[in-house]
């Protein structure tokens, strides 16, 4: 699937600018390092989206851009950076809840996470503040091209357990490689079915 690049709109680093509710919404998410930027630029070819969203001062917001006439795309700021103070982590989460209670039009979430190395304690916490907020989320494993010492099956079979545990059901797990494009149609397809259903 060729996707248009979007266009940046607006990045929010407090509720009032948060923009009104329009357009179905997806957003990602993910630890940083975890290959978000690398799969934004993956399913949405020649975009300014990863770089946008890596320039300095823009990393801690939300940042929205718009895919032509039919979706808003939301990319969250990376977790888990183990230099950012508790304060800073507070008024993000703070945020980002607050985002995710009013946002009748997010569709989904992504959550991207690292094949080589599973569920994390920040992951966790993300699932759970979105089953809290009751807000769809897909879980996507990124650099499966990498090899690892857990072999992909083992952490596939984990998460899919830990996501059966959960209170409302959840689209299955995608896998993907930003490198070799393995997987990258599927979630291109994902999102296409999402914005137009
Ligand atoms: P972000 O911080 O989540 O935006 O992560 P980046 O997209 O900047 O990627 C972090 C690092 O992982 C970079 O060194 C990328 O080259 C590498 N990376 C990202 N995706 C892949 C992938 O699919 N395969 C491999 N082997 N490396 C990847």
């Amino acid at each position: 699937l060729f996707f248009v690049s979007p266009q940046f709109l607006l990045g929010v680093t407090t509720l009032k600018d948060l923009p009104s509710i329009g357009l179905p919404e997806i957003a990602f998410a993910g630890r940083s390092n975890v290959g978000k930027s690398s799969l934004i630029n993956a399913l949405f070819n020649r975009s300014d989206v990863a770089r946008i969203s890596n320039t300095p001062g823009r990393t801690q917001q939300l940042n929205f851009f718009q895919l032509q006439d039919f979706l808003i795309l939301v990319d969250l700021p990376g977790y888990g950076y183990a230099q950012a103070s508790k304060k800073i982590v507070d008024a993000w989460n703070n945020l980002l809840r607050a985002y995710l209670k009013g946002r009748p039009t997010l569709k989904r979430v992504y959550i991207l996470i690292d094949s080589r190395h599973g569920l994390k304690e920040n992951d966790l916490e993300m699932m759970e503040m979105l089953d809290k907020a009751a807000v769809s989320y897909q879980l996507v494993l990124t650099k499966i091209d990498q090899r690892s010492r857990v072999p992909l099956s083992s952490i596939y079979e984990g998460i899919s357990r830990d996501l059966a545990k959960r209170p409302a059901a959840h689209p299955e797990l995608l896998v993907t490689s930003s490198r070799t494009k393995q997987g990258i149609e599927d979630v291109q397809k994902a999102i296409y079915t999402l914005a137009f259903n």
